[in-house]
């Protein structure tokens, strides 16, 4: 296996490997801290410090940082934020991505508010593949939780995806104890009749209030009982990428399969295969760490690839073994949700 060693110079196609022998092949760009709604779960809902515009990385800024990571290995990218739709101009990013050597799939993710005015370019500029966040489809418990009213909005969008030719779109549902269990079954039934893939995320402690509390947290496995039964008898599916983090079961019919993505209840950081950078080009190698390696100012003080290879090889090397939600040291990131880019 190939280990980095820092007294030594980076081998320009070293793959990104930690010490816990995890090789990163995906990489999760936040391109926008900004947003159209506020969920609670993520943003504030008043005054909300976003980074100036000046800071933030320019596409090409963000090109720069993925043919180097692509080199090193990097194959997937996924868009996101705050809400990818909301910077301007995004199919022109994923234009210059595509053309970036070893890079096979870029996908976003996004509310779906402004899909319908965007899903036609995005399909046009090379866009492989879609997730939408939906919570709730009754538009008073939707909008309790974003703040905003936006429901046929989102559905809009997700038939004008679908009519641009995107297939297998991905549904996201963030599941909140004591607030969206009347959700579940009317969710699931819309995505089988919607040709697409639910998935229920738990609630992470990701929040901008702080206000996370665990016995929030409505687990995977709960929902998957409730849909067993209230919906149709489910069997666990085969993974093909066993670094996605949803949990697949198929329904006993045929007829689509959900996902959960059980980050607090089963977390599946053993797996992980994952890089981030933050919409003002701070690499992560997690959610919840605490720990930023800055490539921006690489990118605008003149630095050279290798900075770059260096600078991604430090920060997988870094990377601990799990999130550590479960111990009792844990601290939530200081960053929110919306600022690191989901
Ligand atoms: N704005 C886009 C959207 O909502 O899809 C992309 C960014 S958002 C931060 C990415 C995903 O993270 C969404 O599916 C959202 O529901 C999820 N998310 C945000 N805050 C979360 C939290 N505290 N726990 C679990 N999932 C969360
Ligand atoms: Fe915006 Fe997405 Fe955060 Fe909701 S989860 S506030 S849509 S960035």
């Amino acid at each position: 296996m190939v280990r980095y060693n820092k007294v030594m110079a980076i081998d320009p196609q070293s793959p990104l490997i930690d010490s816990f022998g995890r090789v990163h092949t995906s990489l999760r760009i936040s391109v926008t801290d900004r947003c159209n709604i506020r969920c609670f779960y993520c943003m504030p809902l008043e005054n909300v410090r976003f980074k100036p515009r000046e800071e933030l990385l320019t596409f090409e800024e963000m090109t720069k940082v993925v043919s180097v990571a692509a080199r090193h290995g990097i194959r997937k990218l996924r868009l996101t934020g705050g809400e990818p739709l909301v910077r301007a101009n995004l199919a022109q990013l994923i234009r210059l991505l595509k053309e970036v050597p070893g890079i096979d799939e870029i996908a976003l993710t996004t509310n779906g508010i402004l899909l319908p005015e965007t899903a036609v370019d995005l399909k046009q500029a090379g866009l492989d593949r879609l997730n939408v966040s939906l919570d709730a489809l009754d538009e008073a418990l939707f909008e309790k939780i974003t703040r905003r009213q936006g429901v046929q909005k989102v559905l809009a969008g997700i038939a004008a995806a679908q009519a641009a030719g995107f297939e297998q779109i991905r549904l996201n549902a963030v599941a909140i104890r004591n607030l969206t269990e009347g959700e579940i079954v009317p969710l699931a039934n819309f995505a089988r009749e919607n040709d697409l893939h639910l998935r229920f995320i738990e609630f992470m402690p990701l929040d901008a209030d702080r206000a996370w509390k665990s016995d929030q947290v409505l687990s995977g496995e709960a929902i998957r009982e409730i849909i067993a039964s209230q919906v149709a008898p489910l069997a666990e599916a085969n993974r093909a990428d066993k670094s996605q983090p949803a949990v697949d079961f198929a329904y006993a019919d045929g007829r689509q399969r959900i996902g959960f993505i059980n980050s607090v209840t089963q977390p599946f950081c053993q797996a992980c295969n994952r890089l981030r950078i933050t919409a003002e080009g701070q690499l992560r190698n997690c959610l919840f760490g605490t720990t930023e390696w800055d490539a921006r100012r690489i990118l605008r003080s003149g630095g050279s690839d290798a900075d770059l290879s260096q600078l991604l090889h430090d920060c997988v090397a870094a990377k601990k073994a799990s999130h550590g939600m479960d111990s009792p040291e844990f601290m939530p990131p200081e960053r929110a949700m919306y600022q690191i880019g989901g």
